[in-house]
């Protein structure tokens, strides 16, 4: 759409965005039902931090946005017309796939208001409210998810509520139990922690390689035989096979855009779409942002646009830009703009839910397959797993130079950050450094720009030596 209009690949802020918007719109540019300037977002839901954001100019770029800030008022449009929703927490990216899998049945992530504070430049409160219910800054901007239960003002109140607990962050599970006995009842089902099988002990493949054993997989396809009685109650009619089956299909499909945008995004010569949205495409696949046909149509979108810009030779950042794997999700968006402003390019990410984004094996029975996905969870097994995928992906796209992102607070990522900096830096030689980012880093963007430069002047250096 955008070459159609004669502009090249580029970033514009929220003005030069809606100038465009309404340019768009005068040639034609047709728009699903939640569409719209991104500018609205601002005044009309009070998401402040994308004044501060640049963004791709492509139409594919809009309705991606759209679609993701759009969520809630979805969700409660889907509680009018009836549908049952489902609040999932903690394992992103198993259990939609089975909630989706059952007709009029959407479920969502309440995990997902960590970024309500961070969007809305913490104007809504939560994170203070948080304070005053005894969860402060000491646990994750997760926490904001507890008086966003009370208030309302942000996701509808779900039918029912399921969480992973084991081999999970304390954080998390200590603020699902504060949620519990303020008067929310969960389906709680435990997740083992992973480990290698012992020597001639069954095993079982992983989706993305590794291997668990087989008595884990099948500890964790039993609890989902919980959740999936859980849901069969929830809508008063049995979840089958068949139709998990092809709930698994539809989730593959989704992923597997994704995986042809990230290989077309990441393995071009020059970056043809930005870091932030190539975040927020994979973020799709945790829970199809509610709306999983939707999700399909946004990312083929995309998916068409990046590849007509590398089929054209065009690219919205500088060809020598420095080739940066991205570890852990930023609090706050701006920092991966700051990275390009630099001169940096992401090429490689892990933002903790690589399961996600694996294709979920179809020739297992559905739950086998499922327990499979959801112990290739790179949080619930040892860092050194993790920090091995990392180095293949770096190997693989040809990173430059590695990034840790740390997030205040968090219980998951006391040691991890050094793990994986002392692997990558072992094992590809590149560059690294871990950057802690609140949500709102306007206070710290001088120190945090001066690291960015620095770790992006020492790949330069690597090149020439
Ligand atoms: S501590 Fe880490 S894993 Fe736990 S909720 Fe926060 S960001 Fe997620």
């Amino acid at each position: 759409m955008s070459e159609s209009l004669g502009d090249a690949p580029r970033k514009l802020g929220l003005d030069a965005w809606d100038q465009r918007y309404a340019a768009l719109r005068q040639a034609g540019l047709s728009e699903p039902e939640y569409g719209g300037p991104l500018g609205r977002h601002v005044f009309e839901r009070g998401d402040l931090r994308l004044r501060h954001l640049e963004f791709d100019n492509s139409a594919a770029a809009l309705r991606l946005w759209n679609f993701l800030l759009t969520e809630n008022e979805r969700l409660r449009q889907a509680r009018t017309r009836g549908e049952k929703i489902v609040g999932t927490m903690k394992d992103l990216g198993t259990v939609p796939v089975m909630a989706y899998a059952l007709p009029r049945v959407r479920a969502f992530y309440p995990d997902g208001a960590w970024w309500t504070p961070c969007l809305m430049e913490c104007s809504d409160g939560l994170l203070q409210q948080a304070d005053l219910q005894g969860i402060d800054g000491s646990f994750c901007p997760v926490r904001a998810l507890l008086p966003a239960f009370e208030t309302e003002a942000h996701f509808p109140q779900p039918d029912w509520l399921v969480c992973s607990t084991g081999a999970v962050c304390d954080d998390f599970t200590a603020i699902a139990q504060r949620l519990e006995r303020l008067g929310h009842p969960i389906c709680w089902w435990e997740m083992p922690r992973r480990r290698s099988p012992d020597p001639g002990e069954p095993a079982c493949t992983l989706p993305g390689g590794g291997l668990a054993p087989a008595v884990q997989v099948q500890w964790v396809r039993d609890e989902l035989e919980r959740v999936r009685a859980g849901l069969s109650g929830l809508v008063g009619q049995p979840l089958t096979d068949e139709q998990l089956r092809d709930g698994i299909r539809e989730a593959n499909r989704v992923r597997r855009l994704l995986g042809a945008l990230r290989e077309a995004a990441h393995g071009a010569p020059s970056a043809p779409l930005p870091a932030l949205e190539l975040l927020v495409a994979e973020m799709l696949t945790l829970h199809f942002c509610s709306d999983r046909d939707e999700t399909v149509a946004v990312l083929a979108e995309l998916l068409v646009e990046v590849q007509t810009r590398c089929a054209q030779g065009h690219a919205v950042l500088a060809a020598n830009a420095v080739r940066v794997y991205w570890v852990n999700p930023v609090a706050d968006l701006r920092v991966l703009n700051r990275l390009e402003e630099w001169g940096g390019r992401v090429c490689g990410s892990d933002y903790m839910f690589t399961h996600a984004l694996d294709l979920i094996p179809e020739t297992l029975p559905p739950l086998e397959a499922l327990a499979r996905t959801a112990l290739a969870d790179p949080m619930v097994g040892p860092t050194a797993d993790r920090a091995e995928r990392i180095v293949a992906e770096c190997r693989a796209w040809g990173a430059e130079a590695l990034v840790v992102a740390r997030i205040p607070g968090a219980s998951h990522c006391a040691r991890e950050g050094a793990i994986i900096r002392e692997e990558v830096r072992a094992k590809v030689g590149l560059p690294t450094i871990d950057l802690e980012i609140p949500p709102v880093c306007d206070a710290m963007l001088p120190t945090l720009d001066s690291r960015l430069q620095a770790l992006l002047e020492a790949a330069r250096a690597r090149r020439s030596t």
